[in-house]
């Protein structure tokens, strides 16, 4: 803790991931050789620098810029940037760290990196965007390549910053590298579906969990925290599935629609306008409700809700809500986010027969298709929508089994957030193991 001091979030992330190790420890003693549990908890390389930038009235801003590069015993380190005011390293240390065991979940050869800045994306003009980015990339450009570090987006950073990123990489490289980074466009090296990856694996993962109860979308009622990449993404897979989304969120409210969210009103106000949600209330009328500071988890205790998909940020449902959404019934929350229920929740959930799918497992979606862009790059090739989501799809159904196997096999049927921590765990510590003390 003392080493660490000052990094909360990142202590919950390790704590979690190793209140799943002691048994597999138990079991396999050689993961206490070469002290594989203090190095997995020690970054191989953490950089923290200045970003000097104009604003439009010609002040200069300074952020703080940061890259995590946590663990590359199975490949390149591989994970987002999150531009956000509340970004620290603690923030990305956690991010990073989880990204160690989702990318080796996914049992592509991927390592794991989390990188960011405190830079506040809201309110800005295009062009601060753009000198931002630049700026920020005049550092990471070093650090980067498609063998050692290959960054994408998170929460602020979406195609029009990838672009700004990877245009300022290949001016300053004179490379047109075009695995140094994922989420690029389409027409410049990018994959179908990687938009959409994160969200469409997560309704994919919860699939999978309600179809060992015999259930599935059809039907399902659904609500969606966040209304960002993951959040639309997620209500389009569930709609086109069969389930109705009724409410989303973003930081300042949330939205409830009596009928079910339309995805199009939906996509005009945050994609196209970059607006906020409560514009949505007013195009789409009487049907729908904007509740400014409203806690979306509240909705269960109104009408029915069958799954919950929080897809906005870390910790932001806790131990109460997970206590309303167990009481109104519902059977199915899969995390598009990343470590958004707080440890009172995760426990809430264990307590009960709910399935509860952790953000390493469920959206692990989106990195996975950011290794099928790579695969692409590397190849000078580029896959079509319906085969790029197939070989999702095939990948969600592959950790869902390798969750739910390790949960047999470690004697808790169902457990997958056991099964996602001994899963990830195994496979790194291996690879870590055979590279030697390095
Ligand atoms: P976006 O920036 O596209 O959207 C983030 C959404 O979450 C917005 O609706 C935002 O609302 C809301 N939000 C952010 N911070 C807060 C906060 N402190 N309190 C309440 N709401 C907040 O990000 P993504 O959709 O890409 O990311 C969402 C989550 O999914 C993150 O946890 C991310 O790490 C995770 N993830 C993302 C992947 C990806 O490929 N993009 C892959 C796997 C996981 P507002 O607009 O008001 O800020």
């Amino acid at each position: 803790l003392r080493r660490n001091a000052g990094e909360p979030e990142f202590h919950q992330a390790a704590r979690e991931v190793f209140e799943s190790l002691g048994r597999v420890i138990a079991r396999h003693p050689q993961y206490t050789q070469g002290s594989v549990l203090e190095r997995i908890c020690e970054p191989e390389r953490q950089i923290i620098f200045r970003v000097p930038w104009t604003d439009d009235a010609g002040r200069v801003q300074i952020n703080r810029g940061f890259r995590v590069e946590f663990n590359s015993a199975l490949g390149p380190y591989k994970g987002g940037l999150r531009f956000h005011p509340t970004v620290t390293l603690g923030t990305v240390k956690f991010l990073g760290f989880e990204q160690i065991f989702k990318n080796a979940l996914t049992g592509m050869p991927i390592g794991g990196g989390k990188g960011g800045s405190d830079f506040d994306p809201k309110g800005r003009s295009d062009a601060e965007i753009m000198r931002f980015c630049q700026s920020f990339m005049t550092e990471l450009y070093r650090h980067i390549g498609e063998h050692t570090d290959v960054p994408a987006g998170d929460i602020g950073v979406g195609g029009r910053e990838i672009g700004y990123l990877f245009g300022q990489y290949k001016r300053i490289t004179n490379r047109y590298e075009s695995g140094v980074l994922t989420g690029k466009g389409i027409g410049w090296g990018g994959s179908l579906v990687r938009t959409e990856a994160a969200g469409y694996g997560t309704v994919f993962f919860a699939e999978q969990m309600l179809a060992t109860r015999g259930s599935g979308f059809d039907g399902a009622r659904v609500l969606v925290s966040g209304s960002g990449n993951v959040a639309l993404n997620a209500i389009e897979k569930a709609r086109q599935l069969g389930g109705v989304v009724f409410a989303c969120s973003d930081s300042s409210g949330v939205v409830y629609d009596r009928n079910g969210l339309d995805l199009d009103v939906l996509r005009e106000v945050k994609e196209t306008r970059r607006g906020r949600l409560a514009d949505y209330a007013m195009l789409r009328g009487a049907a729908s409700e904007y509740r400014a500071g409203g806690n979306i988890w509240s909705i269960a205790a109104e009408t029915r809700i069958d799954v919950a998909l929080p897809c906005a940020t870390q910790n932001e449902l806790d131990g109460d809500d997970a206590a309303l959404l167990i009481e109104n019934g519902v059977s199915a929350v899969a995390e598009g986010a990343n470590m958004p229920s707080t440890p009172d929740a995760v426990r809430a959930f264990a307590e009960t027969t709910v399935l509860f799918a952790p953000g390493k497992a469920a959206n692990a979606g989106g990195v996975a298709t950011s290794a099928l862009e790579m695969q692409q790059n590397a190849s000078r090739d580029s896959w079509s929508f319906e085969h790029t989501e197939d070989r999702l799809s095939d990948i969600m159904r592959g950790i869902h089994e390798r969750c739910a196997e390790t949960a047999d096999e470690y004697g808790e049927p169902g457990n997958y957030v056991l099964g996602a921590n001994i899963a990830g765990f195994s496979r790194v510590a291996d690879a870590m193991l055979a590279l030697g003390v390095i």
